[in-house]
């Protein structure tokens, strides 16, 4: 597990020890709070990547983090990558 986060191929984040272990996996759906592995695919191939949280105004949607809370690095590539239907609220804010 790497020390920090990283981006591969400006799609997948790979979260540092910290984030990995805070993370809940399996797509959420519905309001269910947390911190969250987002994984999407077209199809059967993995698209995208990202971690975010699903609180407060954004429990359904979910909210994206643009940085990882515990390392710092900038986590926000896959969330303005292709436009994705169920993406968290802020996954195209930065357009195409
Ligand atoms: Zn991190």
């Amino acid at each position: 597990m790497a020390k920090k986060c990283t981006v591969l191929d400006e799609r997948f984040v790979e979260p540092c020890k910290l984030l990995a272990e805070a993370a809940e996996y399996g797509n959420p759906r519905g309001k269910q709070k947390g911190v969250y592995a987002w994984d999407l695919h077209i199809g059967r191939e993995r698209s995208r990547t990202f971690f975010g949280v699903k609180s407060g105004e954004y429990v359904e949607r979910g909210i994206a983090f643009n940085f990882c809370p515990f390392c710092g690095e900038k986590i926000d590539a896959p969330t303005y990558a292709r436009k994705i239907e169920h993406s968290p609220a802020n996954a195209n804010a930065k357009g195409e």
